[in-house]
């Protein structure tokens, strides 16, 4: 039970615009009976009289008038077998912005309480439907770019890391019983014994929270795009390259609306990997990202990108700007693409292997589409790390539960070095515990209510 217990809440679940079907869903001990004022069945059912997870077909009408609003499906799925464990109704109409807000207006008239941001989502997490982990993941299905994106966020959603956490932390509460016996029967063999046992224990634990951990890079990336930014002098190709990905590779595109100009994200799917490809100024508009934006600018983007693809001309001598830019490239994730490779041969390749250090230098030729394959390898190489590609299930993909892990990471060392200075056992049980309580953040057990909040307030209407 929560402490909206008793409100009813109604929201349109389906996006905005015009759709073929538009869904206002309700959710709550008067959902059943708020439907019931406004729709009526062509057989003459009421939604009291439809049975659960069955739906039944007619109108949305004006309970005064009994005006027809909009013909509907009514479904029906009481609780607890729904989303929210509660009684859920959903009305499937047409999918217009009038008729929905019209539906959505009864339904509030009717008694309903408009829902806030993620209500429907907080309230299968109060009620226990879900963990934390998962109501995030609904989120993450609904944005994932890629099919390595979707792979992951549905694991997350079917509990895949939430398993995992409460795995750890049961490995943790074990070893907190033991040693909170040994607190109890002081006798120093005993002691010993136990410390050397939840040294090792502790030691599992830290290795599978580092292994969690090393996939929280990659994990990210899955979920929100490898910001990548294509950079080289005029006529290098820059514009042919994105457009070439674009043309094989296009995963989505977003508008962000509230900016002053139109910026556009433009997602490329590099095998499950969605390359967030900047394109700020234009370059396809422009044709030279350098000159147009100037060479601070480039120089910002070359540091905030997560990934700088260079490009070189191989029927060029190396030029001073060409220089420039692989200047800028030190300890930055780099790959020196030589394009051109189909023209007669002018650019000296030892040259530019001096200048890119430990950089992975390709030859391409985008006329011909030749390294282009090779490009994508070498980038899923890099953000894998050498990890399985559909193991994203159990991946860490979200600043807060990097945090979490982290911390808890922490107070396990700390654990440890409590064990190996021989300190009383009632300290290394304050370390355990401490991680134990970090790890239940991930899932929502141990957690405060004001973060729970904040999280789902991250969430639109309707989810
Ligand atoms: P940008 O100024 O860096 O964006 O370069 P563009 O993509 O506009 O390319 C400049 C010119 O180079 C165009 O005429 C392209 O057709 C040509 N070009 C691009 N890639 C290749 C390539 O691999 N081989 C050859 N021969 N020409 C290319």
């Amino acid at each position: 039970m929560n402490e909206f217990a008793e409100d009813t809440i109604s929201a349109v679940a389906t996006a905005p615009g015009e759709g073929g079907i538009g869904i206002v869903r309700l959710s709550g001990a008067q959902s059943i009976a708020i439907a019931s004022k406004i729709f009526k069945g062509v057989t003459g059912k009421t939604a009291h009289q439809v049975a659960s997870y069955h739906a039944a077909y007619g109108q949305v009408i004006e309970p005064g008038t009994s005006t027809a609003v909009d013909e509907c499906l009514l479904l029906v799925m009481r609780a607890p077998h729904s989303y929210t464990r509660e009684d859920v109704v959903e009305l499937q109409c047409h999918g217009g912005v009038v008729p929905l807000r019209r539906v959505l207006e009864l339904t509030i008239e009717s008694g309903a309480r408009l829902a806030e941001p993620g209500e429907f989502t907080r309230r299968a997490f109060l009620n226990g439907r879900l963990d934390l982990a998962q109501a995030e993941a609904v989120i993450d299905v609904i944005r994932s770019r890629t099919d390595a994106s979707l792979r992951m966020a549905v694991g997350h959603l079917a509990g895949a890391l939430s398993e995992k956490i409460r795995e750890i932390r049961h490995e943790l509460l074990k070893l907190i019983a033991q040693l909170e016996a040994a607190i109890d029967f002081p006798e120093d063999d005993i002691e010993e014994l136990t410390s050397a046992e939840v040294r090792a224990g502790s030691l599992s634990v830290l290795d599978k929270l580092s292994g969690m951990l090393a996939t929280a890079k990659t994990g990210q990336i899955l979920r929100d795009g490898l910001k990548t930014v294509i950079i080289g002098r005029p006529n290098v190709g820059k514009s042919s390259l994105l457009n070439a990905l674009l043309r094989e590779k296009r995963a989505i595109v977003t508008d962000i609306p509230g900016t002053t100009r139109d910026v556009i994200e433009e997602y490329v799917n590099i095998k499950g990997i969605p390359l967030k490809i900047i394109d700020t100024a234009g370059i396809r508009e422009t044709n030279d990202l350098v000159e147009k934006i100037g060479v601070e600018k480039a120089r910002e983007l070359v540091n905030s990108a997560d990934l700088i693809l260079v490009l070189l001309d191989a029927s060029a001598a190396l030029t001073l700007e060409d220089q420039e830019i692989l200047s800028m490239l030190s300890e930055r994730p780099a790959m020196v693409l030589i394009n051109k490779t189909d023209l007669p041969p002018q650019l000296d390749f030892a040259e530019v292997q001096s200048l890119c250090g430990n950089k992975k230098i390709l030859k391409i030729s985008i006329t011909e589409g030749s390294g282009l394959l090779e490009l994508e390898e070498e980038i899923a190489g890099m953000v894998y790390l050498g990890q399985a590609v559909q193991g994203e299930a159990g991946f860490i993909n979200n600043v807060r539960h990097t945090e979490a892990l982290s911390k808890a990471r922490e107070h396990i060392e700390e654990a440890i070095l409590t064990i190996d200075k021989a300190m009383p056992s009632d300290c290394i049980v304050i370390d355990l515990r401490s991680a134990w309580e970090r790890l239940g953040e991930v899932t929502g057990d141990t957690m405060e209510a004001d973060i729970i909040q904040q999280i789902f307030s991250q969430f639109c209407i309707g989810k």
